[in-house]
């Protein structure tokens, strides 16, 4: 998402920029008299995708920090037996198949 951003930014800000220096995007250049306004519609898209990329960028590291968390609380118990990671939800052990005392979680 971001790099998308990233793409309509530079296509809209570049065909600003292009024709000072004598030059212009081919897919700018096609909309001839309307190139401005597709610049600007660039630009816009691009700062849209921008600012959702980096909203859903925020959200994405919470969430699997979370995750992790999680995960790390249901693989703190081990069994007493061979020391292999439990969830408290095992009653026996899914490697020695030893039952798991209530005193180990
Ligand atoms: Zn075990």
């Amino acid at each position: 998402m971001q790099r998308l951003a990233v793409f309509f930014l530079i296509i809209g800000v570049g065909s600003f920029i292009l024709p000072g220096m004598g030059l212009q995007f081919k897919l700018i250049s096609l909309f001839g008299e309307n190139s401005v306004i597709v610049s600007v519609i660039c630009i816009i898209v691009g700062v849209v995708l921008f600012f959702i990329g980096r909203k859903s960028g925020e959200d994405a590291p919470t969430s699997a920090a979370e995750i992790e968390e999680t995960r790390n609380l249901e693989s703190k118990y081990h069994c007493p037996s061979c020391g292999v990671s439990i969830t408290s939800m095992d009653r026996v052990c899914p490697k020695c198949k030893k039952p798991i005392p209530d005193a180990a979680i």
